[in-house]
């Protein structure tokens, strides 16, 4: 099947404006509050605590930058220990890198495909024998599915281990009645330009721990004292969001639930469509939240001869964009030298699976297209 003439490319998932952003930026622009800090970051922290259920956010350069400075207000430091699901982004692990401290991958559940609460009991066990826990544990929600985040706190608060959360991928999703995000000490959000709103790049940190988050807010910039001079007792960074990108975020947010809602609607029609091919597999839906899908994705029994790879190639002549499933930390160049914990599972999930594209404003009339493309791919196959 080849690319309709004039068919602009199906992509993976695409910022997607149309509130109130235009109207808040120029209000931005005219205030002349072109610089980071300003009202409208006030009022963006404001709105997104309020939105998730968090008494403090502090709005950041990016996702990277919030777990940089989460984990450095959760204390760690050179050579100590963090415990990281292995199947995410290479952003979920760099900023532990930062600090010199030493990154424990451990692999997923099959049950949500983040991190499994077994290997993180079993981790935690052999090292309070040994005498030193690690100083923080990072599950990722992945994909917009929380974490099993009941198993995974009660075990963390048995060993009194910090849980900081890399909700990037999870806004709008929900575990219980709450907020993924909101159950760690610290959790962090990105605003990257695929994520589910977008500043274009941006982050927030949010906390019920007053004292990270103004230890975070100085540290984001520069670590200025309060005197009138430019007085430093600490090195800083500078990670804070801009006013301009601010009032984008403010007018993202009161999208997010139509937004969310666009994106199950996408996986709800994914599974409609596809689920009945043999060897597909949509990515599960754990009992303990609702997960946003951030990302339709899905995994190719190898058996029935299908491949991502070989999907894709056909989707990508076709004009759509396709990604296979994160290759896991403990397979990049980069983190070979760190100790994993399992790993067959998410190496499974990297050898089988991929992402559709799950845009919220991707159409139907896209969608129906790569339904058609995908269908005729597996008949490929077959
Ligand atoms: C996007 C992402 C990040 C990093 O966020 P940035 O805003 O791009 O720095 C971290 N972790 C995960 C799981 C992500 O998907």
């Amino acid at each position: 099947m080849t690319e309709p003439p004039n068919e602009p490319r199906i992509l993976l998932s695409t910022p997607h404006l149309g509130g109130d952003e235009e109207r808040l930026m120029l209000e931005a622009l005219r205030s002349n509050w072109v610089a980071p800090l300003g009202p409208m970051v006030d009022a963006f922290e404001a709105e997104f605590a309020e939105r998730v259920g968090s008494p403090h956010a502090v709005a950041l350069s990016s996702g990277t930058a919030a777990l940089h400075l989460a984990l450095i207000g959760l204390g760690v430091g050179p050579d100590d220990e963090v415990l990281v699901s292995t199947l995410t982004f290479a952003g979920s692990v760099n900023p532990i890198m930062y600090l010199g401290a030493r990154p424990v991958l451990l692999d997923s559940e099959e049950e949500s495909w983040n991190l499994d609460p077994g290997l993180l009991e079993t981790v935690l066990a052999n090292r309070a024998r040994g005498g030193r826990l690690p100083k923080a544990v990072v599950p990722v929600h992945l994909y917009g599915q929380p974490a099993n985040l009941p198993a995974i706190m009660a075990i963390c608060d048995r060993y009194g281990v910090a849980v900081l959360e890399d909700a990037a991928e999870s806004l709008g999703a929900t575990c219980g009645d709450r907020d993924p995000g909101t159950f760690g000490r610290a959790g962090v959000f990105s605003f990257n330009g695929n994520k589910v709103i977008t500043t274009s790049g941006g982050g927030m940190l949010v906390t019920e721990d007053a004292a990270l988050a103004t230890l975070a807010r100085k540290l984001a910039s520069q670590a200025r004292d309060p005197a009138p001079h430019y007085q430093h007792s600490m090195v800083g960074y500078n990670y804070r969001l801009s006013n301009l990108l601010a009032a984008l975020g403010r007018g993202q947010l009161r999208q997010l639930d139509q937004r969310v809602a666009a994106r199950r609607a996408h996986f709800t029609a994914y599974q409609a469509a596809l689920g009945d091919l043999p060897g597909v597999e949509f990515m599960p839906a754990a009992p303990w939240g609702e997960h946003s899908r951030w990302l339709t994705t899905l995994t190719l029994d190898p058996a029935t001869g299908l491949t991502p790879a070989g999907v894709s190639a056909t989707l990508d002549a076709a004009g759509i964009e396709c990604r296979p499933v994160w290759k896991p930390m403990h397979l990049q160049p980069v983190f070979a030298g760190c100790e994993v914990i399992g790993g067959a599972v998410s190496e499974q999930l990297f050898r089988d699976g991929l992402c559709l594209p799950s845009g919220s404003n991707l159409t139907g009339d896209q969608r129906d297209r790569v339904i058609a493309v995908f269908r005729s791919a597996c008949a490929l196959a077959a």
